[in-house]
């Protein structure tokens, strides 16, 4: 069997933007991924943009199932409430329930009505508003967890709570993805967990965002790629092989489905799907 595949964007800053976007996805949408997710940043009109992509994907691509990203903590929850009604009637179906980076979530005593926890803010989404939430997962541990225990705790309380799936942060090694699968499972956690996939469009980018994010950069990782900077022709094959050589490990394996960080760039993404020899799948509707 072949794959399932989704792929990740992020909502455009201007109209240049929105064009590369929109044509990214299209070009990507001849994949039959199951779904495209729209993330949501942390600026005041975050949670607008990633509604007003996920409206205009869903009009020129109706079969095309789209899943917003909600981080609970950048909303009050009557906001957060809104917006899950509004995706409703759009026909969306499955959401990425995570927390945000916020620098902190206020209580209810500073005035508003905040969830709690993303358990809180699952479990309304699936039980709630009948929707799918799919949730994050840390194969290097989440950097503000207190333990490695202490984040599969907590993803057993999100999955206990209604989530139907979870994606993975990115990894750079096919062991580290192996190893936290057989320990979510040895937990008894059943859901599907997808991996994480950040394609390499951009070394020194995806080496910060790694920094940021906790994912561990094995020794001699970015030497491998020294002529980059020399050669950005070669460099786009180097990268690909790389990223498809990671897939091609992981579906040995037993990994039947890939979610893509394509940073709103589809060329990388389609070299990797075309060297993964991927047969297009049928379409599910949103
Ligand atoms: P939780 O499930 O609440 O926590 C996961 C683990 O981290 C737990 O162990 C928890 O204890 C610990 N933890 C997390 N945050 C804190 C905190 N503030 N204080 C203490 N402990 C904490 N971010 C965006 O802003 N927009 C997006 O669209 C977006 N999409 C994402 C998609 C995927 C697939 C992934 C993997 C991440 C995404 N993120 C996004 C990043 C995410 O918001 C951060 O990783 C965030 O810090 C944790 O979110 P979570 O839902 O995993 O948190």
């Amino acid at each position: 069997m072949p794959p399932l595949l989704s792929f990740e964007f992020f909502p455009p800053k201007n109209e240049n933007a929105a064009t590369r976007l929109h044509e990214a996805a299209a070009a990507l949408s001849a994949w039959n991924p199951r779904f495209i997710s729209i993330t949501c940043g942390a600026d005041g009109s975050a949670l607008e943009g990633t509604f007003a992509v996920v409206q205009a994907l869903r009009a020129s691509h109706p079969t095309l199932a789209v899943a917003p990203h909600l981080p609970m903590s950048r909303a009050s929850r009557p906001t957060l409430r809104q917006s899950l009604q509004q995706y409703k009637q759009l026909g969306v179906r499955q959401v990425v329930a995570i927390r945000g980076d916020a620098p902190k979530i206020p209580t209810a005593a500073e005035g508003a009505d905040f969830y709690p926890s993303t358990v809180e803010f699952v479990e309304d989404l699936a039980h709630g508003f009948g929707l799918q939430p799919i949730v994050a997962a840390y194969p290097d541990v989440h950097p503000l967890a207190q333990s490695p225990q202490q984040d599969l705790d907590h993803l057993r309380r999100k999955v206990e709570a209604g989530a139907t799936a979870a994606i993975t942060q990115f990894f750079f090694q096919a062991e580290t993805f192996l190893r936290f699968r057989d320990t979510v499972r040895a937990a008894g956690i059943a859901i599907p967990l997808t991996p994480g996939i950040m394609p390499l469009h951009d070394l020194k980018q995806v080496l910060n965002f790694a920094k940021g994010c906790g994912t561990h950069i094995p020794d001699g990782f970015s030497e491998q790629f020294a002529d980059a900077e020399k050669d950005p022709h070669g460099y786009f094959e180097q990268a690909s092989r790389h990223t498809v050589a990671l897939c091609d490990r992981l579906r040995l394996e037993g990994v039947d489905g890939f979610h893509f960080y394509t940073l709103n760039r589809s060329a990388m993404v389609q070299a990797i799907c075309e060297n993964l020899k991927l047969q297009p799948r049928k379409p599910v509707a949103g």
